[in-house]
């Protein structure tokens, strides 16, 4: 299990270390997780995270956490990418880019890597290959999670997110044991900004314009692996494994 790790190398970057990384792995998994929002991509990257080793290294929870920083800390860019996240909006790719260059070290990490919600456009993955190449890592493969669209409504609607460690659950299929209490480290529990209606539309058409022609992208390149996100967390995780078992073998 890998819960205790706090991801301070990735939610701070800079000259930060996790206090608890993952253990090194002789073969660690590298993944990427695409699919639209609320389809359940930050559950999955959670699981994976725990059950087989890696780190789960998702922008979105870089800019929550730039939320909760004093204003004054906050590079402009920073403070411009929190406008565009609270719309709904897609961060600018060149603001994106720069604090994931900066957080390149992350993708060596000896236990492996989940990206989550990172590449979003075409632009963002040609940059990803190319660090990718410089640190001379390369993604076991690409999972696509597939929803229909009235389900993923349903999902970010319910969706509750822990103020401190960012664990994800959900009212109805994954309630904690204490309602608006985290499981993991007794946080509070609230609905993101871009989970309400207005901001949910346009995450969405975001969504279908700029991140799905990544699915060409990486099945031209042999990486790509789709799978159902309907059913409960558990039963998703299981048709991971499976997958990726065969995409090993
Ligand atoms: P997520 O938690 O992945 O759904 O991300 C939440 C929000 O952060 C998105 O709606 C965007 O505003 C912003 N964001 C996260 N990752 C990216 C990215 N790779 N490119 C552009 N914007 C991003």
């Amino acid at each position: 299990m890998n819960t205790q790790n706090d991801r301070a190398a990735w939610i701070k970057g800079g000259l930060a270390h996790c206090n608890h990384p993952p253990h090194t792995r002789r073969k660690p998994y590298r993944l990427v997780l695409l699919g639209a929002p609320g389809v359940g991509k930050g559950t999955q990257a959670e699981m994976i995270c725990d059950r087989l080793g890696a780190c789960q290294l998702s922008t979105g929870d870089v800019f929550r956490a730039a939320k909760t920083m004093c204003a004054c800390d906050r590079t402009p860019a920073l403070g411009e990418a929190l406008d565009f996240m609270r719309r709904g909006e897609l961060v600018p790719d060149q603001t994106v880019l720069q604090l994931v260059a900066e957080r390149g070290a992350c993708l060596e990490c000896g236990g492996g890597f989940v990206l989550d919600g990172f590449p979003r456009t075409v632009a963002q993955a040609e940059a990803l290959a190319q660090l990718f190449a410089m640190h001379q890592v390369a993604p076991k493969a690409v999972i696509n999670y597939e929803l229909p669209r009235e389900l993923i409504i349903t999902r970010l609607s319910g969706r509750r997110t822990c103020e401190q460690c960012k664990a994800v659950f959900h009212v109805e299929t994954r309630p904690s044991r204490t309602p608006g209490v985290c499981d993991h480290c007794g946080g509070k529990l609230i609905q993101r900004e871009d989970d309400r209606p207005e901001a949910v539309s346009v995450r969405m058409e975001a969504y279908e314009r700029s991140t799905a022609p990544l699915k060409d992208y990486y099945e031209r390149r042999g990486l790509l692996i789709s799978i159902s996100a309907e059913g409960t967390p558990e039963e998703i995780f299981q048709r991971t494994v499976q997958a990726l078992g065969k995409s090993a073998a």
